[in-house]
C-alpha cells in the first residue's frame, strides 16, 4: 500500500509531503517533486497545511494499566473528596454483585481539605462488596474492609517494603501488590482488552511507541501478559510499539525469565523485551520517596527504600550477569545515590547497555553530576511538573527544590527521554512539551527553577528521537527519515508558531502507526 501525504508543514524540515509504502517512509520532499507519485499511489491525502511531526516516544508508562485504568473510575479530575467518594458510589450502583470496585487517580494535595478517603469512607459505600482506589502516584491506596478481609490483612499484618495501615485502610509499594493478590484471575482476554483500551487511548495523543511497564501491574503473572503481548505483535493487533520494561516480584521470578530464554532485545519492532525495571521507593506526593534528609513540611519522616543495598545489588548483579540493562525508579535523593552505588560496580563503560534512572526528580548537584558522568539514560515525565510545582518547594524547601527535576541539564549530557508513567499522568503530549517548555502548572500559578526549561527542540527531542534511542530503535523510529518506519502524528496547528503557554492546546488531528492510520480526528 502507497499513500502519498501532501501539503504538510513538517517539524524540522522544509519539505512537504511523505509518500510511505507498506510500513516504511518510502520518500521525504516537496509536494510539488512527490505529485508524479500520486498515480501510483494507492492513496493521496492532502493535508491542507496542518503540522506533521515524528510519533510521540511516551519512555515510561504502564500500557496495561492504563487501559484498565481507563475501565474503571477515574478519579483525576476530583477536587474534593466528596467528589472521589460520590464517583465511586455512582458506580458502585452499575457493578454486578461481589464484583470489585476499583478507582484510581485523586491527588488530596489539590483539595481544600489535603486529606485521602479512608477505610471507613469507603465502608459506607459498601462493606459487602470489596473496595480499592489508588493514589494518582500509585504508590498508595485506600481499601474497605472487605478488601482487607479478601487480602487476609487484620491490625497485626506487616509486609517488608511497604506499610499496612489498617485502621484508614491505606496501603503502600509491597501492601499493594499483597493486595492485587487477591483481585479476581486475569485471563488472556481481560489483558489484551485492557491493552487495545490504553492503545487506543494513546494513539489520540499522537504516540507511537512506548516504553511500558506491564507485568507486575495488574497481575504479577508475567507469563500471561507476556504471552498476549506477543500474541498481539505477531497477530499485527498492536498500535504502539512496545518495549518492555520487566519488573517481577522476586529476583528469583526473574531469575525464571530468564532461564527460560528472554532478555532485552527478544521480539521484534512491534513487541520488544526491554531493561529490566526495579521501583527503588515511592513518591514525592505520597511523601514516601527516600530523601536524604526530613520532608521540610513532615519533619521525622524522609521516606523509605523498598530495598536495601544489598538487596537492590541482587536485582542489578542478575540482570548485568545477563547483559540486561536495568532501569530503577528512584524518586528520592536518598534512593538515587543508593541506586548509583550500585550501578557504578556493573554500569560498563559509557553505559552502552543502557541502563536508566525513571523520573529524576529529587536530586543534589553530587547525583546529577554522577548520573552524567556514567551516562546513565534518564526517563523523565515533564507532565509531573503540573501538580509537583504546587508541592515541590513545601515538600524539599527552596534550596533543595533548585536542582530537582534537572531536565535540562539531563538532556544536554545523556539520553534523556520524556513520558507520562500513565496512568499516573493523562499521556497529553501536547501538554507535556509545554510544561517542559515552561516549568509551570497548567494554570500558571507555580513553577520550579527557570534554568532548566527546556527549549521546543528539545522537549520534541525528549518525546521522540531520544527515546527511540533508548531503545536502539533510532535506526527505525523517532525521526521522519525515508527508510524509517511510517510513524507520524498530524497535529492542527504548528506548534512552533505558539506561544510557550499556548502548546497544550495543539490538537492531534491524525496518527500514522507502521504506515497505517491508527487514529483520526
Ligand atoms: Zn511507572
Amino acid at each position: 500500500m502507497k499513500r502519498l501525504f501532501i501539503n504538510a508543514v513538517i517539524w524540522g524540515r522544509t519539505d512537504t509531503a511523505i509518500l510511505t509504502e507498506g510500513e516504511k517512509i518510502r520518500r521525504i520532499g516537496m509536494t510539488e517533486e512527490l505529485q508524479k507519485e500520486a498515480e501510483s499511489a494507492d492513496e493521496v491525502i492532502d493535508l491542507n497545511g496542518l503540522f506533521v511531526c515524528p510519533g510521540f516516544i511516551d519512555s515510561h508508562l504502564h500500557l496495561l494499566e492504563y487501559g484498565r485504568y481507563l475501565e474503571n473510575v477515574q478519579l483525576h479530575s476530583c477536587t474534593s473528596r466528596q467528589e472521589v467518594l460520590n464517583l465511586l458510589k455512582q458506580q458502585e450502583k452499575k457493578l454486578p454483585k461481589g464484583e470489585w470496585l476499583l478507582g484510581r487517580g485523586f491527588n488530596e494535595e489539590l483539595f481544600d481539605d489535603p486529606k485521602m478517603p479512608t477505610k471507613a469512607d469507603l465502608d459506607q459505600i459498601s462493606k459487602e462488596r470489596p473496595i480499592a482506589v489508588t493514589r494518582c502516584c500509585g504508590h498508595k491506596m485506600v481499601v474497605n474492609s472487605k478488601a482487607l478481609e479478601l487480602a487476609n490483612m487484620d491490625e497485626d499484618s506487616m509486609v517488608e517494603g511497604g506499610s499496612i495501615d489498617f485502621e484508614n485502610g491505606f496501603l503502600e509499594e509491597t501492601a499493594i501488590t499483597v493486595l492485587h493478590d487477591s483481585w479476581p484471575a486475569e485471563t488472556e482476554e481481560s489483558i489484551r482488552r485492557s491493552i487495545l483500551r490504553g492503545q487506543k487511548e494513546l494513539n489520540r495523543y499522537g504516540i507511537t511507541a512506548v516504553g511500558s511497564d506491564d507485568f507486575m501491574s495488574i497481575t504479577h503473572d508475567w507469563r500471561l501478559v507476556l504471552d498476549v503481548m506477543m500474541k498481539m505483535a505477531f497477530r499485527g493487533e498492536l498500535t504502539v510499539r512496545v518495549n518492555e520494561q520487566c519488573e517481577f516480584p522476586s529476583p528469583e521470578e526473574f531469575a525464571a525469565f530468564l532461564d527460560e530464554g528472554y532478555t532485552t532485545d527478544v521480539g521484534d519492532d512491534l513487541f520488544r523485551i526491554g531493561p529490566l525495571k526495579i521501583i527503588a521507593d515511592g513518591s514525592l506526593g505520597a511523601r514516601t520517596a527516600a530523601l536524604s534528609k526530613d520532608y521540610s513540611d513532615d519533619r521525622g519522616n524522609s521516606g523509605y527504600m523498598v530495598y536495601n543495598r544489598s538487596e537492590l545489588e541482587t536485582w542489578v548483579k542478575l540482570a548485568a550477569d545477563y547483559n540486561m540493562p536495568v532501569i530503577t525508579h528512584a524518586i528520592g535523593d536518598r534512593t538515587v545515590r543508593e541506586v548509583l552505588n550500585v550501578y557504578d560496580k556493573y554500569v560498563i563503560e559509557n553505559n552502552l547497555l543502557h541502563f536508566g534512572l525513571v523520573h529524576c526528580q529529587i536530586m543534589t548537584p553530587a547525583e546529577i553530576k554522577r548520573t552524567i558522568d556514567m551516562n546513565l539514560c534518564c526517563y523523565f515525565q515533564s507532565l509531573f511538573i503540573d501538580s509537583d510545582a504546587k508541592i515541590l518547594e513545601a515538600r524539599v524547601g527552596s534550596e533543595r527544590a533548585e536542582s530537582c527535576y534537572p531536565f535540562r541539564t539531563l538532556s544536554e549530557h545523556v539520553i534523556a527521554c520524556n513520558g507520562s508513567d500513565a496512568p499516573v499522568e493523562t499521556p497529553d503530549v501536547m501538554k507535556g512539551l509545554q510544561m517542559a517548555v515552561t516549568r509551570r502548572s497548567l494554570d500558571g500559578t507555580a513553577a520550579m527553577n527557570p534554568s532548566e526549561c527546556m527549549d521546543l527542540q528539545q522537549a520534541m527531542r525528549s518525546y521522540t528521537l531520544s527515546g527511540a534511542e533508548a531503545f536502539f530503535s533510532s535506526d527505525n523510529i523517532g525521526s521522519l527519515e525515508e527508510g524509517k518506519y511510517a510513524d507520524f502524528a498530524v497535529l492542527d496547528r504548528d506548534i512552533t508558531k505558539l506561544r510557550e503557554d499556548e502548546i497544550h492546546t495543539a490538537k492531534v488531528m491524525m496518527t500514522v502507526m507502521n504506515g497505517e492510520t491508527v487514529f483520526e480526528k
